[in-house]
Order: structure tokens, then C-alpha cells, then sequence
């Protein structure tokens, strides 16, 4: 069978391919014409990529270079197509190590070889589904439910789907997605590049931009979930409300509230949380905010029925929801008002909201590996570089700008993005730059990608930015701190999520009949980012210290977990045993060295007055201060060591 990475065959006619060429990724199609050609002197001429950042969109190179590039790739598709798109010939080890120097322009560290391979899976393989070892008629008899159908609940059912192993997916929602099926706010889109924001085995050649908007990505998660059989295993309009380990059974009792109100009661083995961080809104408890005559919502519970069509509207909040939902309403409303309490740093991306033309979508679908090249573009400047330059050098002489002389660098990279976009031409250019420009060392907070937008927007005639804190809500107004009177008739809150109070929704009783947040305390922690002590057979997802705060996407991270709780419960279902948990002094040990490392990041740094990384305490509980290749390497097998079997 021809392997699914190797392209439909096609027929296209000459004109047809050179008009794709004219908007392709120039070089994972370089590394495309290696593949159909089996030419590594490509590899070896003066057309490279001379550096990492964006090489998806120009490929650090000059037009003439990449007209050379798409006039060398013609002739080679041309003869590709003659000659009946026959399958690439395997590649081996060494060519594929060149071929990965050659574009990221640099010697790939080995470390990461294995991960970035696994990633693109060339063989057609689906490389992170599970060997399982254990007796299939054991896991047939080891029921799991798994809590929210999101993007890690959704993965972990179809890994379970795979093992043969019966699971339950208990969703709150009517749909699938999580925070995809609620974040329907105007302009809401994944700032992750979709074609490495995506399942690992589900490529994607169907995106319809770069970055694309709410609604494909949900129905991205509806088509996978359907496709791999899980739509029957989920329980929509159900919401989990208590899970107690019983002892005796050594199984969870999960309480369920159904659709129609009524209470049920189910029976696992082991249960998975799959809730998420960014579930439960956090609406501030602004003075006379009861009192605002006007509609009001949060973000993640837009109201529909409410036109922003002539209103005034004040927008409370400006991180990363914000900076997406001024530019898609400006253009409606009467007046805008964004109340932002702190700056945000933001990286310039040309594609953020471009379509993906047909050309790409030609190569994706037809050029050998051109998709999986493509994904390694997104992957590897985001894997393990922001956390160098997140790493605080406590020699640095101002603290308060930069943390180390790669953090200036990206400070001043910035900053000149946002500078070069405020021309002369701008009314009071140097106020506005004033209240733009972060005060606080970059990527300190969530980085933003930007394709001008924000700007463009604040510079309009009817929108105003606030750069304050707010002092209290009026029935017709909301007052800065600063006594500026700002009229509304309606309020828009997108003021984030109660991320430091994890898995805030579920009330879960383990051994003892201790309770996960009394066991937690200010403290939520899991060995791994996965398990805790006294919590049999109890996994969470995306829980706390798995964040990604300096590059990576949360689906590659959920691969990982997904993979490692698969390979705890078959460590337990071949051991014979009832109940995995991990030992207290692991746990310890991981808790200590994250608050050690998370200690040594800009994240953490006391500069960063306001964020949602860190507690009241200042303590940041919900990041992963790790590389993603240390992440990586440790999730791929439980190490049994690790943990004690009942
Ligand atoms: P956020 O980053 O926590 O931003 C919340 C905003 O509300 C900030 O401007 C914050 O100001 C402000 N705020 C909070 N409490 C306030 C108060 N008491 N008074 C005044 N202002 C207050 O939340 P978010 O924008 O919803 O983003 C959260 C996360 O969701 C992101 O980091 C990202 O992981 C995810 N997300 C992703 C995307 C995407 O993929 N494109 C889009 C949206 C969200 P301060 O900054 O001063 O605290």
C-alpha cells in the first residue's frame, strides 16, 4: 500500500503546477523535489533556508532565490508526474539528518532527531499509537471514562478505541472541541500554525487558513472523532459532578448529572481527566458591575442574541482573546473602549489570518512528504528556543527589560514590529507607542501573533485603548482607575480563566477519602504533569505543569501524556494488578524540581506584575518549565520504579 505521506498521483497539467508553485513553502518543497527526484545534490546548491524563524512563509530567502527554487522544482515535478508519481524511494537515516540541517539551516542537535522523526512520521506509520503488552482480553474488561471531549479527551479515547480497552467520554458540552465548542466569540482562531496544530496521525490538507477560525477547528474534531469511532462512546449534555475511590472494588464511582437533570452513578477501572486549564471563565468582581444596565458577557459565553451592530461597547481585557476580538467588531460597533491592564508582547506573523491558497493545498495533497516538511517548519522554531530565551541570566544589569541578552534580542525584535507599524501619520504616535509597548521583559506573558491587526484596529477613529485598571462599572459606563468615564451599552469580559484553579470543575475523593484540592492545597501538582499519590488509577490531561508557555502546541504535548498513561495501564492490566498511583516521594521530588526550574523563567520573574501563570501567591503551578525533547523522552515509558501497584 502506497504510503499515505507519499502524495495522491496526479496529472496536472504544466500550467496548473507552475501556478501552485507560485505560493508553496518554498523549502519543504526543496525537500519535496529531494524525495521525488532522490537528488541530495538539492541539498548542496546556493538555495537554502539561512535561518529558522517564519521559514515557512519566505524561507529566508531572496525572490530571486526562490524564483531559482520554484524553476528547479517545475522540471523535477514535471518529470515526477511523467513518470506515474511513483513512491519515493526510503530515505535513509543520514540523508533525512541532512535533509533536517538543510532546513533548519544549522546542525539539528541529535537529541531531537528522534522526536522531530516520530513527529513527521515518514514511513506512513502512526508512530505514537501503543504496544501494548498486556493480555487484550484483560484490557477488554477494564473500563475507563475520561472527563471532557476536548482535544485531550478526544485523543485519549481514540488511543483506548485502539487498545481495546471500553471508555466512556463525559462531556458537559452538546458538541465536541472544549474550548474550541465554547470560545465562539468573533475572531476567535488557534495562534498555533494549524498544519502542526493538528493530531500527529490526522494530517490536515483541508485547512482553509493558516490559523484557522472556531468553527473548522471544531468541526475538525467532530470529522476525527467520527471517523475513528468514538461519536457512540460520548455522553454529550452529562456532567460529571463527583468521582470517590472505592477501596474495596478498586474502581471509581463517577456521579453523573444526565441531560434531563437526572443523577447516575457509573463504575471505572481508572478515570481520566481531560477537562482542560482554560474551562472556567474568570469574570472580576468589578464594583457596580451588577449594576450595568446593559448586556454583559464573557468571552467563552458569547451571547449570540446580542448585536454589537451601532453600540458602544467596552471591552474589559486584552491577552490573547482580546487581541483577537477588537479587530473582528471594530469595524460594527459605534465605539470601542479595550480597558488593557497590561501591554502584551506580540510576534509578527504575514500568514496569521491569510487563506491558504490553492496552491499550497495542491502541494499538500500531491508532493511527496511536502505536508510533513511543512509540519517540521511549524514545529522546530517553537521547540526549546523561547525557552532559552526565557531563561533568566541573573548577572543581566536590567531586570526589569530584558532577563538575558536573548531576551533583549527578542525584546528588541519586537519592538521594532511594533514600532515600524506606528508611522508619523498616527495621531499622538508617541502616546500611543508609550501605551503599546510592554513594560516588562518579552515573552514574560503569552506571546501574541500579530499580523498588524491590533494596531490597525487601535488606530481607528472609533476605538480608544485604555491602558488601566478599572475602578468600577456604572449602569451606562465603565470608570478607570484613573476617574475616566467610559459609556457602554454593552461589556464585554475577556478577562480569561481561573487557569491556577485546576480541574476547578470536578470534586475527586481518592484513597482515604481524601479530596484532590484539600490534598492539593495552594499547590496543585501531578507527577509528570499526569498522576498523583493516594489517586489510583487516576490521569490527568493537560493538568497542572503541562502549560506551554514558550512554544510547542498543546496537541504534540497530549500526544506525549496520552501515549505515557496508555503505557501505565498496561504496565498495570500485564502486571495483574488492581491500582497504579505514583510514589509520594517521586512526586515530591518532580514538584520540588519544577518550582526550582520555574524559578530560573522569565514566567515567574516578579517584573511581571499581572498573569494568568501565576497565583495570588506569585507561584506559577499551571507552565511546564521543561523542553519539550526532556518532556518528550521521559513520557514515552512509564518507568514502573515510579510507581506502586495495589
Ligand atoms: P488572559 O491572557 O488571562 O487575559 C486576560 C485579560 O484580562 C488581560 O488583559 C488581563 O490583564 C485582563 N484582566 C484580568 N483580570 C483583570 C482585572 N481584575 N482588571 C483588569 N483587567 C483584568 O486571558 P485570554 O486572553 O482569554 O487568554 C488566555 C489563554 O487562552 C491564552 O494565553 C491562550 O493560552 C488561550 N487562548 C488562545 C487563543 C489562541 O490560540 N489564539 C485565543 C484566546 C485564548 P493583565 O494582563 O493585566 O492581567
Amino acid at each position: 500500500m502506497r504510503n499515505r505521506h507519499a502524495g495522491e498521483p496526479f496529472t496536472s497539467s504544466d500550467d496548473e503546477i507552475r501556478t501552485a508553485l507560485e505560493d508553496v513553502s518554498i523549502p519543504a518543497l526543496m525537500l519535496s523535489c529531494v524525495h521525488m527526484s532522490g537528488d541530495f545534490t538539492l541539498l548542496d546548491g546556493p538555495v537554502k533556508p539561512a535561518g529558522i524563524f517564519l521559514n515557512e512563509v519566505q524561507g529566508f530567502m531572496s525572490e530571486e532565490d526562490r524564483a531559482t527554487a520554484r524553476a528547479l522544482a517545475f522540471d523535477i515535478i514535471c518529470d515526477y508526474r511523467d513518470r506515474g508519481c511513483p513512491e519515493p524511494a526510503p530515505v535513509s537515516a543520514v540523508q533525512l539528518k541532512r535533509m533536517m540541517n538543510w532546513l533548519v539551516a544549522a546542525e539539528l542537535p541529535d537529541e531531537y532527531v528522534p522526536m522531530m522523526l516520530e513527529e513527521m512520521e515518514l514511513d506512513g506509520r502512526d508512530q505514537r499509537d501503543v504496544d501494548f503488552e498486556s493480555d487484550p482480553a484483560d484490557r477488554a474488561t477494564f473500563p475507563v471514562v475520561i472527563i471532557g471531549a476536548g482535544q485531550s479527551g478526544l485523543l485519549a479515547a481514540i488511543r483506548l478505541q485502539q487498545a481495546g480497552i471500553p471508555y466512556t467520554v463525559i462531556e458537559k458540552n452538546s458538541g465536541v472541541g472544549g474550548t474550541w465548542w465554547e470560545n465562539t466569540y468573533p475572531g476567535a482562531r488557534v495562534d498555533v500554525g494549524n498544519h502542526f496544530y493538528c493530531y500527529s496521525f490526522e494530517p490536515d490538507d483541508h485547512w482553509t487558513e493558516f490559523f484557522a477560525q472556531q468553527p473548522e477547528l471544531q468541526a475538525y474534531f467532530q470529522a476525527v472523532m467520527d471517523k475513528h469511532g468514538v461519536t457512540p462512546h460520548v455522553r454529550f449534555q452529562t456532567q460529571v459532578t463527583r468521582a470517590d475511590w472505592d477501596e474495596q472494588a478498586k474502581s471509581w464511582t463517577v456521579q453523573l448529572t444526565r441531560p434531563d437533570g437526572t443523577a447516575e452513578t457509573v463504575s471505572a477501572r481508572a478515570v481520566i481527566s481531560a477537562v482542560g486549564q482554560l474551562n472556567a471563565p474568570h469574570t472580576p468582581a468589578f464594583d457596580g458591575a451588577e449594576t450595568f444596565a446593559g448586556p454583559a458577557f464573557h468571552t467563552a459565553r458569547w451571547n449570540h442574541d446580542v448585536s454589537l451592530a451601532g453600540k458602544d461597547v467596552v471591552l474589559i481585557g486584552a491577552g490573547a482573546t482580546g487581541f483577537q476580538l477588537a479587530p473582528a467588531i471594530a469595524d460594527e460597533v459605534a465605539s470601542l473602549t479595550v480597558f488593557q491592564r497590561t501591554a502584551q508582547w506580540m510576534f509578527p506573523n504575514p500568514n496569521y489570518h491569510a487563506e491558504v491558497g490553492d496552491g499550497v493545498r495542491w502541494a499538500l495533497r500531491h508532493l511527496p512528504f511536502y505536508g510533513r516538511w511543512y509540519r517540521f517548519l511549524l514545529f522546530w522554531p517553537g521547540c526549546d528556543t523561547g525557552l532559552a530565551a526565557a531563561k533568566v541570566d541573573p548577572e543581566w544589569p536590567d531586570q526589569q527589560r530584558a532577563v538575558s541578552a536573548a531576551n533583549d534580542l527578542a525584546r528588541m525584535m519586537f519592538t521594532e514590529w511594533i514600532t515600524s507599524q506606528i508611522d508619523g501619520d498616527v495621531e499622538d504616535a508617541e502616546a500611543l507607542l508609550a501605551k503599546v509597548i510592554p513594560d516588562y521583559p518579552a515573552t514574560g506573558k503569552r506571546t501574541l501573533q500579530d499580523n498588524g491587526s491590533w494596531l490597525r484596529t487601535l488606530t481607528r477613529d472609533n476605538v480608544e485603548l485604555v491602558r488601566d485598571g478599572v475602578a468600577r462599572i456604572e449602569p451606562d459606563a465603565v470608570v478607570a482607575a484613573d476617574g475616566s468615564r467610559h459609556h457602554a451599552d454593552v461589556i464585554v469580559y475577556a478577562t480569561g480563566f481561573r487557569v491556577n484553579d485546576m480541574l476547578s470543575s470536578l470534586t475527586v475523593y481518592g484513597r482515604n477519602g481524601i479530596e484532590l484540592h484539600d490534598f492539593w492545597g495552594p499547590r496543585p501538582s501531578a507527577y509528570l504533569g499526569m498522576t498523583v499519590p493516594g489517586f489510583p488509577n487516576f490521569f490527568c490531561l493537560y493538568g497542572p505543569g503541562t502549560n506551554l508557555a514558550s512554544g510547542g502546541s498543546l496537541i504534540f504535548h497530549s500526544e506525549c501524556e496520552v501515549r505515557y498513561i496508555m503505557g501505565c495501564l498496561d504496565l498495570l492490566i500485564a502486571a495483574d494488578k488492581t491500582a497504579i498511583e505514583p510514589r509520594q516521594d517521586r512526586y515530591d521530588d518532580w514538584y520540588r524540581r519544577c518550582q526550582a526550574e520555574l524559578a530560573t523563567l522569565v514566567w515567574s520573574q516578579p517584573t511581571i506584575k499581572h498573569s494568568f501563570y501565576k497565583d495570588e501567591a506569585g507561584l506559577v503551578h499551571s507552565l511546564s518549565p521543561w523542553r519539550l525533547v526532556d518532556f518528550w523522552s521521559w513520557t514515552r515509558t512509564p518507568e514502573p520504579d515510579d510507581f506502586i501497584f495495589f
